[in-house]
């Protein structure tokens, strides 16, 4: 039997989610460091989190990484969600690839339809080039540094 994915497992922290309309992403410049820098720490692992941040006169601003805890492994990151606290800040998530492609796979694309507002994917060389926006309905989305 196969094991749920890390965004099935995300899935039940994002349903809570507003799906609120925005049509412009900010974000804020350090958590973009941060998820640079896990995803290089985290190679050849896959890590994954959940975007915090809030929409507001049609701006999404993202200003904070919420982790799960867990563990990572070859395998892809072994999390235990039922630890979270509340996340009702949850707009999205974030997750690497190991390999050069930034495309979501199938599986990105059904949690991205189900849960949240907006996603990240970070693939390799891991800099600011390899970051990958998308919407709910995985179509690249422009977002700003701020
Ligand atoms: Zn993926």
């Amino acid at each position: 039997m196969e094991k749920p994915s890390i965004f099935q497992r995300l899935m039940s922290y994002l349903l809570g989610t507003d799906k609120k309309l925005y049509r412009e992403v900010h974000i804020d410049r350090e958590v973009v460091e941060e998820i640079l820098q896990i995803a290089r720490e985290s190679y050849p692992n896959e890590f994954a989190a959940i975007l915090g941040g809030k929409v507001k006169n049609g701006i999404l601003h993202i200003d904070g990484l919420l982790f799960l805890p867990g563990e990572t492994s070859d395998k892809g990151a072994v999390m235990n969600i039922f630890m979270m606290p509340l996340v009702d800040e949850g707009v999205g998530s974030v997750h690497s690839h190991p390999g050069y492609n930034g495309s979501p796979s199938s599986a990105d694309l059904h949690f991205f339809s189900k849960n949240g507002l907006f996603h990240l994917i970070i693939a390799q060389p891991y800099n600011h080039d390899s970051i990958f926006a998308y919407n709910s309905f995985g179509e690249r989305i422009d977002f700003k540094l701020i």
